[in-house]
């Protein structure tokens, strides 16, 4: 096989039924951005409602704006907006809060609905909050609940009648693996446990179905595909049967019956709204939702076969390309088994990607070596991903990284 040319990228530009997306973002100059994974472009919409919101409705309308625009409204529509992403019903989502606080508060509840069972079951290389989150809840429980860690080839052998609930990253954050939803949840089931699904890495990048997969619990993030600006609030979702029987932990007075009667005591809400807790980050949301608009006038179909023609284009481009480079590629081939993100192992991963991103081309790095490209369909172009590769290869064939100050790093990698 021989390496694409970027003739043949451009033909797949012009040919993309998604291109004119591209305009929807503010594109800085001179980046080409594969970090959507990490933090999504900005949309032009998200900038001009967080302008309205602030100066028209908070401006103008100051307390009158939380009923005469919706505010309040707020982790409910766009939770309905995230559930037509997901495969969910419009009542199953809300917006809320961060992933971290929604996955301490589906964890406790998920706990309390298998007593008897004292496993969390999860994988060694789960994200370090999912861990983390469950060990604080573990540890407040007094150690009647312990985290079960173990490999994700020995998942489906773990899950005994100790396991309450299964709790796993869909597409993991390092490799951009890809598990079997429907599998995974089946396999959880048949066992008698629950399963959380933290899609903080699927949503807005491949196509979910929730309700095909009989998920349970399900959490994710709003700043990675789904562009909702830094630290934007993440989401929950809770399946219908499960929601009447939920007893979630952080029973704040927006998850309660009647919030503004005041009462003394907390009386949970009907439904998802049971899971809120404090309230709503309303520019924050605004933000999110005009995101979503965007993402869902596209559509899901459209979007996930665009990012498999990205991150194929790449890793053809790195594998012709990029031999003997000292690339080890660590990602999935298969489409079934990929999320919408492609890494490499590289000696000097860390200085590599500085070279790279000093050249404009944003990645990102994972400790301990481990080099990631995010592929977000809606702002990226083939023949960025073309252009990337290029530099890729001229960083590592000049051994560039040779020049970078690692000392020089941020708090943040
Ligand atoms: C990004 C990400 C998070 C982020 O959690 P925060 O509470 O927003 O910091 C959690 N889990 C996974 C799997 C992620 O990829």
């Amino acid at each position: 096989m021989t390496a694409p040319s970027r003739e043949a990228a451009a033909a797949l530009d012009a040919a993309d039924p998604l291109a004119g997306f591209r305009a929807r973002f503010e594109v800085p100059d001179g980046v080409i951005y594969l970090d959507g994974n990490s933090l999504g472009m900005l949309p032009t919409a998200a900038a001009a409602r967080a302008h309205q919101v602030i100066h028209e409705e908070w401006g103008r309308d100051l307390i009158r704006a939380w009923n005469a625009h919706g505010w309040i409204d707020l982790p409910a529509a766009v939770g309905a907006k995230i559930a037509t992403l997901i495969g969910a019903a419009p009542d199953e989502v809300v917006a809320a809060d961060s992933t971290s606080v929604n996955l301490f508060k589906l964890l406790a509840a998920a706990v309390r609905l298998r007593p008897g069972r004292p496993t969390i079951l999860s994988e060694a290389d789960n994200f370090p909050t999912d861990s983390y989150v469950a060990e604080g809840l573990c540890d407040l429980l007094d150690g009647r609940v312990a985290l079960r860690l173990v490999a994700a080839d020995e998942l489906e052998d773990a899950l005994d009648d100790q396991v309450a609930l299964l709790s796993l990253t869909h597409v993991d954050y390092r490799s951009g693996r890809m598990h079997d939803m429907a599998a995974l949840t089946a396999a959880a089931h048949a066992a008698g446990a629950l399963v959380l699904w933290d899609l903080s890495h699927s949503a807005g990048a491949v196509a979910l179905d929730l309700a095909a997969c009989e998920a349970d619990f399900a959490v994710g993030c709003g700043y990675k595909y789904l562009n909702g600006g830094p630290g934007a609030p993440a989401y929950l979702y809770v399946a219908r049967r499960l929601q009447d029987g939920l007893r979630q932990p952080l029973t704040g007075w927006m998850g309660h019956a009647a919030p503004f009667d005041f009462a003394a005591r907390y009386r949970p809400a009907e439904g998802i709204a049971r899971a809120l807790c404090g309230t709503p980050p309303v520019v924050a949301l605004a933000m999110l939702e005009a995101s979503l608009e965007v993402i869902l006038e596209a559509g899901m179909a459209a979007i996930r076969a665009k990012s498999l023609a990205l991150s194929d284009l790449f890793m053809t481009l790195v594998e012709e390309t990029c031999g003997g480079l000292g690339l080890t590629p660590i990602s999935p081939t298969a489409h079934e088994r990929r999320g919408s993100q492609v890494a490499y192992r590289h000696a000097h991963g860390y200085a590599a990607m500085q070279a790279l991103i000093a050249r404009g081309v944003i990645g990102d790095f994972r400790r301990p070596d481990v080099m990631r490209f995010g592929f977000a369909p809606l702002y990226l172009r083939h023949t960025e991903v073309w252009d990337a590769v290029a530099a890729l290869r001229a960083v590592l064939a000049d051994e560039e990284w040779r020049h970078v100050d690692a000392a020089a790093a941020g708090p943040v990698i």
